[in-house]
Protein backbone atom coordinates (compact mmCIF):
# COMPACT_ATOMS: atom_id res chain seq x y z
CA UNK A 1 0.00 0.00 0.00
CA UNK A 2 1.28 3.47 -0.90
CA UNK A 3 0.28 6.42 1.11
CA UNK A 4 -0.74 9.69 -0.21
CA UNK A 5 1.01 12.05 2.28
CA UNK A 6 -1.34 15.09 2.80
CA UNK A 7 0.33 18.57 0.85
CA UNK A 8 2.09 20.66 3.47
CA UNK A 9 4.78 23.59 2.95
CA UNK A 10 8.25 22.96 3.68
CA UNK A 11 10.52 24.36 6.78
CA UNK A 12 13.61 24.57 8.10
CA UNK A 13 14.78 22.98 11.59
CA UNK A 14 18.38 24.09 10.86
CA UNK A 15 19.35 22.31 7.71
CA UNK A 16 16.50 19.43 7.87
CA UNK A 17 13.27 20.05 5.93
CA UNK A 18 9.96 19.01 7.38
CA UNK A 19 6.88 18.81 5.89
CA UNK A 20 6.11 19.78 1.61
CA UNK A 21 6.92 15.73 0.89
CA UNK A 22 9.91 15.17 2.06
CA UNK A 23 10.83 12.32 4.42
CA UNK A 24 8.89 12.22 7.87
CA UNK A 25 11.89 13.40 10.18
CA UNK A 26 12.62 11.06 13.66
CA UNK A 27 13.19 13.55 16.73
CA UNK A 28 13.97 12.79 20.14
CA UNK A 29 14.36 14.44 23.80
CA UNK A 30 17.30 13.97 25.84
CA UNK A 31 16.86 13.52 29.38
CA UNK A 32 20.01 14.38 30.79
CA UNK A 33 20.43 17.71 33.01
CA UNK A 34 21.03 20.32 29.79
CA UNK A 35 23.21 22.19 32.00
CA UNK A 36 25.52 19.51 31.76
CA UNK A 37 26.72 19.62 28.41
CA UNK A 38 29.04 16.35 28.60
CA UNK A 39 26.14 14.81 29.45
CA UNK A 40 23.98 15.88 27.30
CA UNK A 41 26.24 15.54 24.38
CA UNK A 42 26.97 12.26 24.70
CA UNK A 43 23.24 10.92 24.84
CA UNK A 44 22.96 13.29 22.01
CA UNK A 45 25.60 11.41 20.03
CA UNK A 46 24.06 8.13 20.85
CA UNK A 47 20.76 9.52 20.07
CA UNK A 48 22.37 10.81 16.02
CA UNK A 49 23.91 7.12 15.67
CA UNK A 50 20.54 4.92 16.35
CA UNK A 51 18.91 7.56 13.46
CA UNK A 52 17.30 10.39 15.34
CA UNK A 53 17.54 13.72 13.25
CA UNK A 54 16.38 16.73 15.51
CA UNK A 55 17.05 16.69 19.20
CA UNK A 56 15.08 18.57 21.93
CA UNK A 57 16.47 19.58 25.40
CA UNK A 58 14.35 21.19 27.86
CA UNK A 59 15.92 24.39 29.01
CA UNK A 60 14.25 25.23 32.73
CA UNK A 61 16.76 27.91 33.60
CA UNK A 62 19.15 30.97 32.06
CA UNK A 63 21.94 28.27 32.77
CA UNK A 64 20.47 25.86 30.75
CA UNK A 65 19.95 28.54 27.85
CA UNK A 66 23.79 29.41 28.12
CA UNK A 67 24.82 25.63 27.79
CA UNK A 68 23.46 25.81 23.96
CA UNK A 69 26.26 27.02 22.95
CA UNK A 70 28.90 24.30 23.83
CA UNK A 71 25.69 21.56 23.06
CA UNK A 72 25.63 23.05 19.72
CA UNK A 73 28.93 22.86 18.55
CA UNK A 74 29.76 19.26 19.42
CA UNK A 75 26.83 17.79 17.51
CA UNK A 76 26.02 17.40 14.13
CA UNK A 77 21.88 17.20 14.16
CA UNK A 78 19.28 20.66 14.51
CA UNK A 79 18.82 21.36 18.86
CA UNK A 80 15.88 22.59 19.48
CA UNK A 81 14.92 24.54 22.77
CA UNK A 82 12.33 23.14 24.84
CA UNK A 83 10.69 26.87 26.43
CA UNK A 84 7.59 26.67 28.78
CA UNK A 85 6.51 29.74 29.98
CA UNK A 86 9.34 32.12 30.39
CA UNK A 87 9.84 33.72 26.68
CA UNK A 88 13.11 35.14 27.86
CA UNK A 89 14.59 31.95 27.94
CA UNK A 90 13.37 31.17 24.48
CA UNK A 91 15.00 34.27 23.55
CA UNK A 92 18.81 33.46 25.12
CA UNK A 93 17.87 29.64 23.86
CA UNK A 94 18.16 30.92 20.35
CA UNK A 95 20.98 33.97 20.83
CA UNK A 96 22.63 30.65 22.11
CA UNK A 97 22.48 28.80 18.75
CA UNK A 98 19.73 26.89 18.95
CA UNK A 99 18.05 25.83 15.53
CA UNK A 100 14.57 26.51 16.81
CA UNK A 101 12.02 26.67 19.99
CA UNK A 102 9.28 24.95 21.08
CA UNK A 103 7.22 27.02 22.53
CA UNK A 104 3.47 26.72 24.25
CA UNK A 105 1.93 29.73 23.68
CA UNK A 106 -0.80 29.52 26.01
CA UNK A 107 2.12 28.86 28.82
CA UNK A 108 3.73 31.62 27.70
CA UNK A 109 1.70 34.86 29.21
CA UNK A 110 0.98 38.18 26.88
CA UNK A 111 0.95 38.49 22.94
CA UNK A 112 4.03 40.74 23.39
CA UNK A 113 5.88 38.37 24.80
CA UNK A 114 4.84 35.71 21.63
CA UNK A 115 6.03 38.43 19.81
CA UNK A 116 9.41 39.01 21.15
CA UNK A 117 10.08 34.79 20.97
CA UNK A 118 9.22 35.39 17.29
CA UNK A 119 10.98 38.13 16.49
CA UNK A 120 14.37 36.42 18.01
CA UNK A 121 13.68 33.51 15.87
CA UNK A 122 13.26 35.24 12.77
CA UNK A 123 16.33 37.43 13.66
CA UNK A 124 18.19 34.10 13.75
CA UNK A 125 16.71 32.03 11.19
CA UNK A 126 15.00 29.32 13.54
CA UNK A 127 12.17 27.48 13.44
CA UNK A 128 8.75 27.58 16.06
CA UNK A 129 7.32 25.05 17.18
CA UNK A 130 3.59 25.95 18.27
CA UNK A 131 3.07 22.69 20.28
CA UNK A 132 -0.40 22.71 22.22
CA UNK A 133 -1.03 20.75 24.67
CA UNK A 134 -4.29 19.34 26.11
CA UNK A 135 -3.06 19.75 29.99
CA UNK A 136 -2.00 23.27 29.51
CA UNK A 137 -4.97 24.34 27.05
CA UNK A 138 -6.27 27.96 27.41
CA UNK A 139 -9.20 28.24 30.15
CA UNK A 140 -11.92 29.73 27.68
CA UNK A 141 -11.20 26.86 25.27
CA UNK A 142 -11.39 24.43 27.90
CA UNK A 143 -14.50 25.75 29.27
CA UNK A 144 -15.97 26.36 25.77
CA UNK A 145 -15.32 22.52 24.67
CA UNK A 146 -15.69 21.25 28.57
CA UNK A 147 -12.64 20.10 29.02
CA UNK A 148 -9.18 19.60 26.50
CA UNK A 149 -11.10 18.21 23.80
CA UNK A 150 -9.54 17.56 19.91
CA UNK A 151 -11.80 20.84 18.87
CA UNK A 152 -10.45 22.98 21.52
CA UNK A 153 -6.85 21.55 21.12
CA UNK A 154 -7.38 22.72 17.08
CA UNK A 155 -8.55 25.73 18.02
CA UNK A 156 -5.63 26.73 20.15
CA UNK A 157 -3.65 25.92 17.50
CA UNK A 158 -5.22 27.82 14.81
CA UNK A 159 -5.69 31.44 17.35
CA UNK A 160 -1.72 30.62 17.78
CA UNK A 161 -1.64 30.77 14.02
CA UNK A 162 -3.74 33.47 13.56
CA UNK A 163 -1.11 35.96 15.44
CA UNK A 164 1.92 34.34 14.79
CA UNK A 165 1.31 34.23 10.81
CA UNK A 166 -1.67 36.35 10.13
CA UNK A 167 -0.04 39.56 12.82
CA UNK A 168 3.69 38.94 12.73
CA UNK A 169 4.33 36.90 9.23
CA UNK A 170 6.01 34.77 10.64
CA UNK A 171 6.46 31.18 8.15
CA UNK A 172 9.27 28.71 9.87
CA UNK A 173 7.08 27.15 11.99
CA UNK A 174 4.93 23.43 13.01
CA UNK A 175 2.62 22.67 14.75
CA UNK A 176 2.11 19.65 17.10
CA UNK A 177 -1.71 19.11 18.97
CA UNK A 178 -0.79 16.59 21.89
CA UNK A 179 -3.15 14.58 24.60
CA UNK A 180 -2.21 11.94 26.85
CA UNK A 181 -5.71 10.50 25.12
CA UNK A 182 -5.39 8.21 22.11
CA UNK A 183 -8.21 9.04 20.22
CA UNK A 184 -8.43 12.76 21.28
CA UNK A 185 -4.87 12.89 19.71
CA UNK A 186 -5.94 11.44 16.21
CA UNK A 187 -9.20 13.49 15.77
CA UNK A 188 -7.16 16.81 17.27
CA UNK A 189 -4.57 16.13 13.87
CA UNK A 190 -7.58 15.48 11.54
CA UNK A 191 -9.24 18.16 12.22
CA UNK A 192 -6.04 20.34 11.89
CA UNK A 193 -4.57 19.16 8.65
CA UNK A 194 -8.23 19.60 7.14
CA UNK A 195 -7.82 23.50 8.11
CA UNK A 196 -3.93 24.18 7.37
CA UNK A 197 -0.69 23.41 5.32
CA UNK A 198 1.62 23.84 8.16
CA UNK A 199 3.65 20.67 8.22
CA UNK A 200 3.07 18.29 11.76
CA UNK A 201 5.31 16.87 14.27
CA UNK A 202 3.06 14.17 15.61
CA UNK A 203 3.12 12.57 19.40
CA UNK A 204 1.25 11.18 22.38
CA UNK A 205 2.36 13.19 24.98
CA UNK A 206 3.06 11.12 28.30
CA UNK A 207 2.57 8.27 26.59
CA UNK A 208 4.22 5.77 29.57
CA UNK A 209 6.54 3.20 29.72
CA UNK A 210 7.98 0.71 26.56
CA UNK A 211 4.57 -1.78 26.15
CA UNK A 212 1.93 1.08 26.69
CA UNK A 213 3.68 3.70 25.05
CA UNK A 214 4.78 2.09 21.92
CA UNK A 215 1.26 0.49 21.27
CA UNK A 216 -0.51 3.39 22.31
CA UNK A 217 1.81 5.31 19.79
CA UNK A 218 1.84 2.66 17.36
CA UNK A 219 -1.41 3.07 17.33
CA UNK A 220 -2.02 6.75 16.98
CA UNK A 221 0.74 7.60 15.01
CA UNK A 222 0.77 4.81 12.69
CA UNK A 223 -3.10 5.24 12.12
CA UNK A 224 -2.30 9.06 11.51
CA UNK A 225 0.25 8.14 9.04
CA UNK A 226 -1.25 5.69 7.04
CA UNK A 227 -3.77 8.64 6.25
CA UNK A 228 -0.88 10.64 5.10
CA UNK A 229 -0.60 13.13 8.38
CA UNK A 230 2.54 13.62 10.09
CA UNK A 231 5.81 15.21 8.94
CA UNK A 232 8.00 14.71 11.80
CA UNK A 233 7.42 12.46 15.23
CA UNK A 234 8.04 11.73 18.64
CA UNK A 235 7.76 8.23 20.36
CA UNK A 236 7.47 9.76 24.41
CA UNK A 237 8.47 7.03 26.31
CA UNK A 238 9.42 6.07 30.29
CA UNK A 239 12.60 4.75 29.16
CA UNK A 240 15.97 5.56 27.79
CA UNK A 241 15.47 7.97 24.36
CA UNK A 242 17.49 5.80 22.08
CA UNK A 243 14.63 3.22 22.66
CA UNK A 244 12.31 6.52 21.41
CA UNK A 245 13.92 6.52 18.29
CA UNK A 246 13.70 2.94 17.58
CA UNK A 247 10.49 2.61 17.95
CA UNK A 248 9.46 5.36 15.87
CA UNK A 249 11.30 3.91 12.89
CA UNK A 250 9.94 0.39 13.41
CA UNK A 251 6.55 2.45 13.30
CA UNK A 252 7.84 4.12 10.24
CA UNK A 253 8.70 0.79 8.58
CA UNK A 254 5.18 -1.19 9.49
CA UNK A 255 3.09 1.84 7.56
CA UNK A 256 5.70 1.67 5.03
CA UNK A 257 7.30 5.56 4.57
CA UNK A 258 10.96 4.73 6.19
CA UNK A 259 13.06 2.05 6.31
CA UNK A 260 16.45 2.30 8.11
CA UNK A 261 18.02 -0.06 9.88
CA UNK A 262 17.54 -4.15 10.33
CA UNK A 263 14.64 -5.78 10.63
CA UNK A 264 14.62 -8.17 13.07
CA UNK A 265 12.75 -11.62 12.69
CA UNK A 266 12.83 -13.43 16.29
CA UNK A 267 10.81 -16.58 17.44
CA UNK A 268 8.81 -16.64 20.68
CA UNK A 269 10.21 -19.57 21.67
CA UNK A 270 8.56 -23.04 22.66
CA UNK A 271 9.47 -26.08 23.85
CA UNK A 272 12.22 -27.03 22.04
CA UNK A 273 14.45 -23.79 22.33
CA UNK A 274 18.02 -24.98 23.56
CA UNK A 275 19.51 -21.60 24.28
CA UNK A 276 19.15 -18.53 26.24
CA UNK A 277 17.00 -16.62 23.05
CA UNK A 278 15.75 -14.00 25.34
CA UNK A 279 19.30 -12.53 26.07
CA UNK A 280 20.91 -13.32 22.93
CA UNK A 281 17.92 -11.24 21.09
CA UNK A 282 18.30 -8.50 23.31
CA UNK A 283 22.07 -8.27 22.35
CA UNK A 284 21.30 -8.47 18.75
CA UNK A 285 18.85 -5.66 19.11
CA UNK A 286 21.49 -3.61 20.78
CA UNK A 287 23.59 -4.52 18.13
CA UNK A 288 21.42 -3.84 15.44
CA UNK A 289 20.58 -0.21 16.67
CA UNK A 290 23.50 1.44 14.80
CA UNK A 291 22.95 -0.47 11.83
CA UNK A 292 21.40 2.08 8.75
CA UNK A 293 21.10 -0.77 6.12
CA UNK A 294 17.29 -2.30 5.97
CA UNK A 295 18.43 -5.96 5.62
CA UNK A 296 16.65 -8.62 7.60
CA UNK A 297 17.95 -10.62 10.47
CA UNK A 298 17.11 -13.71 12.42
CA UNK A 299 17.24 -14.76 15.83
CA UNK A 300 15.83 -18.52 16.46
CA UNK A 301 15.65 -20.91 19.13
CA UNK A 302 16.54 -24.35 17.31
CA UNK A 303 17.98 -25.54 14.70
CA UNK A 304 15.03 -27.87 13.56
CA UNK A 305 12.83 -24.86 12.01
CA UNK A 306 14.28 -22.03 12.81
CA UNK A 307 16.69 -21.60 9.18
CA UNK A 308 13.18 -22.88 7.41
CA UNK A 309 11.05 -20.33 9.17
CA UNK A 310 12.81 -17.47 8.72
CA UNK A 311 13.83 -17.92 5.41
CA UNK A 312 12.92 -14.25 4.37
CA UNK A 313 15.86 -13.13 6.56
CA UNK A 314 19.48 -12.10 5.08
CA UNK A 315 21.37 -13.34 8.15
CA UNK A 316 20.14 -15.38 10.41
CA UNK A 317 21.63 -17.57 13.50
CA UNK A 318 19.87 -20.40 15.31
CA UNK A 319 20.31 -22.24 18.76
CA UNK A 320 21.08 -26.09 19.12
CA UNK A 321 22.46 -28.68 22.07
CA UNK A 322 25.67 -26.75 22.55
CA UNK A 323 26.13 -25.43 19.23
CA UNK A 324 25.19 -22.13 17.48
CA UNK A 325 24.21 -21.90 13.87
CA UNK A 326 24.25 -19.08 11.46
CA UNK A 327 22.78 -19.42 8.20
CA UNK A 328 21.73 -17.09 5.31
CA UNK A 329 18.59 -17.05 3.39
CA UNK A 330 17.18 -19.80 5.23
CA UNK A 331 20.53 -21.93 4.44
CA UNK A 332 23.08 -23.36 7.37
CA UNK A 333 26.46 -21.86 6.11
CA UNK A 334 28.49 -22.20 9.76
CA UNK A 335 28.46 -24.22 12.93
CA UNK A 336 30.04 -22.40 15.78
CA UNK A 337 30.28 -23.32 19.45
CA UNK A 338 26.86 -21.91 21.63
CA UNK A 339 28.71 -19.36 23.18
CA UNK A 340 30.59 -18.21 20.18
CA UNK A 341 27.13 -18.00 18.65
CA UNK A 342 27.21 -13.93 19.23
CA UNK A 343 30.04 -13.03 17.56
CA UNK A 344 30.01 -15.11 14.30
CA UNK A 345 26.97 -13.96 13.85
CA UNK A 346 27.88 -10.31 14.17
CA UNK A 347 30.94 -11.42 12.11
CA UNK A 348 28.83 -12.23 9.25
CA UNK A 349 26.31 -9.88 9.43
CA UNK A 350 29.42 -7.00 8.52
CA UNK A 351 30.37 -9.60 6.19
CA UNK A 352 27.06 -9.06 4.56
CA UNK A 353 26.82 -5.95 4.70
CA UNK A 354 30.55 -5.04 2.92
CA UNK A 355 28.99 -7.25 0.10
CA UNK A 356 26.08 -5.81 -0.35
CA UNK A 357 26.82 -1.88 0.50
CA UNK A 358 24.06 -0.88 -2.09
CA UNK A 359 21.72 -0.81 1.13
CA UNK A 360 20.32 2.29 2.03
CA UNK A 361 17.75 3.73 3.47
CA UNK A 362 15.00 3.43 0.93
CA UNK A 363 13.41 6.90 1.76
CA UNK A 364 16.87 9.00 0.93
FE1 LIG B 1 10.20 -23.18 18.74
FE2 LIG B 1 12.32 -23.47 17.13
FE3 LIG B 1 10.11 -22.22 16.22
FE4 LIG B 1 11.63 -21.04 18.01
S1 LIG B 1 12.24 -21.60 15.94
S2 LIG B 1 9.42 -21.20 18.09
S3 LIG B 1 12.35 -22.72 19.26
S4 LIG B 1 10.30 -24.37 16.83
Amino acid sequence: MSIKRRPTRTIYVGNVPVGGGHPVVVQSMTNTDTRNVKATVAQIRRLEECGCEIIRVAVPDEEAAQALKEIKKAISIPLIADIHFDWRLAVKALEAGADGVRINPGNIKGLENVKRVIEAAKAHGAAVRVGVNAGSLERDLRQKYGGPMAKALVESALRHLDFIVGDLGFENLKVSLKSSDVWTTIEAYRLFSEQSDFPLHLGVTEAGGLIPGTVKSAFALGLLLSEGIGDTLRVSLTRDPAEEVRVAYEILRAVGLRNRGPEIISCPTCGRCEIDLFAIAEEVERFAQKIEAPIKLAVMGCVVNGPGEAREADVGLAGGRGVGIIFRKGKIIKKVPEKEILPAFFAEVEAFLKETSAFKDSSH
